[in-house]
C-alpha cells in the first residue's frame, strides 16, 4: 500500500499528475479542493461554509478540512492507497493526517513536491481559468493571495516531511509525460 502526498503551489500540476497516477497505480484520489467544489455544487452546508474562504483564496479552517478527510478515508476501505492532492496544507493538517492514517494501520510513504517558478504558476492558473469555471482562477488578486497563502502557511509542511526523510522535490516544468515518469520513479522506490 502506498500513500502519497502530492505537493506544490496552485498551478503546479497536481491535478493533472494525479489523474495519471490513479490510472497507473490504482490509488484513490483525495483532493480536498475537488471535495469542497463538489459540496459547493451540491449546495451543502459544508460547501456554503467553505465558499467564503475559497472565494478569497484563503484556507478553509483546519478542523473543517480534517473532518472531511477523515470521512473520506473511513469510507474508502480496501483501497490500494491514497494520493493526497492539496492536503495537507498546514502542519496541523499533516499531524492530523498521520494520526488518522495510523488509526487505520497506514502511514505516508512520501511527499512528492512539484517545483514551478511563480511566474509560470500565474500564467498556468490564468490559462486554466478560461475553462475551469473556477472563480478563484479568474482574478489576479485572488491568484496572488493563493500563492502568498501557499508560501506563508503551506510551505512549512514540506519541512514536516523532510524531517521524517519523506520529501522528494521534482521539477514541475516541462512535458507532462516527462514529469510523470520522474514521479513514477520515486513512487516505484516506495
Ligand atoms: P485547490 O483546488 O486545491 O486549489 O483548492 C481550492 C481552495 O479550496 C483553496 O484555495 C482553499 O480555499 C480550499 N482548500 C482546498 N484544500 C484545502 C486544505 N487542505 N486546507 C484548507 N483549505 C483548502
Amino acid at each position: 500500500m502506498r500513500n502519497i502526498v502530492l505537493f506544490g503551489p496552485p498551478g503546479a500540476g497536481k491535478g493533472t499528475q494525479s489523474e495519471k497516477l490513479i490510472e497507473k497505480y490504482g490509488l484513490t484520489h483525495l483532493s480536498t479542493g475537488d471535495l469542497f467544489r463538489k459540496h459547493l455544487g451540491e449546495g451543502t452546508e459544508l460547501g456554503t461554509l467553505a465558499k467564503k474562504y475559497m472565494d478569497e483564496g484563503h484556507l478553509v479552517p483546519d478542523q473543517v478540512v480534517i473532518s472531511m478527510v477523515e470521512d473520506k478515508i473511513s469510507n474508502s476501505k480496501h483501497c490500494e492507497g491514497f494520493i493526497f492532492d492539496g492536503f495537507p496544507r498546514t502542519t496541523a493538517q499533516a499531524e492530523a493526517l498521520d494520526r488518522m492514517l495510523k488509526n487505520h494501520g497506514m502511514a505516508i510513504s512520501g511527499m512528492i513536491a512539484l517545483d514551478v517558478p511563480q511566474e509560470i504558476l500565474k500564467e498556468r492558473i490564468k490559462e486554466r481559468g478560461k475553462t475551469s469555471n473556477r472563480a478563484d482562477d479568474q482574478n489576479e488578486e485572488k491568484i496572488n493571495t493563493r500563492i502568498k497563502v501557499y508560501l506563508d502557511e503551506t510551505l512549512p509542511v514540506a519541512n514536516y516531511y523532510e524531517e521524517q526523510g519523506k520529501f522528494k522535490k521534482i521539477n514541475g516544468v516541462g512535458e507532462i509525460d516527462e514529469i510523470f515518469k520522474e514521479i513514477s520513479v520515486t513512487i516505484d522506490s516506495y
